[in-house]
């Protein structure tokens, strides 16, 4: 299901260590919307620390690797404020502005997983980090309809009709 033949050379980012953590880093200029990489991975029933849930049972888990595009997805890092969004037509992550070489490839994880495995405490420092990223679940209705147009198809109709969001 995760068609990656055509475009699975396509990948504008690689792994580099900053500030004594690995993260995606592009190496070339990236106009928004362009393809930066593919996703890639095992699907598995189960998520963990670094799979991203593509669908309501699958999550897509990377390899070990360094050297298989496979492993690409664990260094692919959170922000509140990201860089790019995944495109569930063809999985693939794409520029959600123009990037310039050595930008760091973030993308929202509340925006693929319902509730995630191993939450934590963002330090992105952006202005609307939600400090505490727990899985769309746990988004109140006006972060969730913030992150409508990039959201996962799992989670596109919990929006309004989970009962778990609180009023705000
Ligand atoms: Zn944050």
């Amino acid at each position: 299901m995760v068609n990656v033949s055509i475009q699975a050379a396509i990948t504008k980012a690689r792994v580099r260590r900053v500030n004594g953590a690995y993260a995606l880093i592009t190496d070339c200029r990236i106009a928004r919307d362009e393809v930066v990489f593919v996703l890639q991975g095992e699907l598995t029933n189960r998520p963990s620390k670094y799979s991203i849930q593509i669908d309501e049972h699958k999550h897509l888990e990377p390899l070990h690797d360094p050297h298989d595009l496979k492993s690409l997805i664990h260094f692919f890092n959170h922000s509140c404020d990201p860089s790019t969004y995944i495109n569930f037509e063809d999985f693939s992550v794409r520029a959600l502005r123009n990037l310039e070489p050595g930008e760091e490839v973030t993308f929202n994880y509340n925006t693929t997983e319902y509730e995630m495995s191993n939450p934590f405490k963002c330090h992105c420092d952006s202005e609307n980090c939600l400090i505490e990223i727990r899985g769309f679940k746990y988004l109140p209705l006006s972060e969730r309809i913030k992150l409508a147009p990039q959201l996962a198809p799992h989670l596109r109709g919990g929006i309004l009709t989970d009962e778990k969001h609180e009023q705000d």
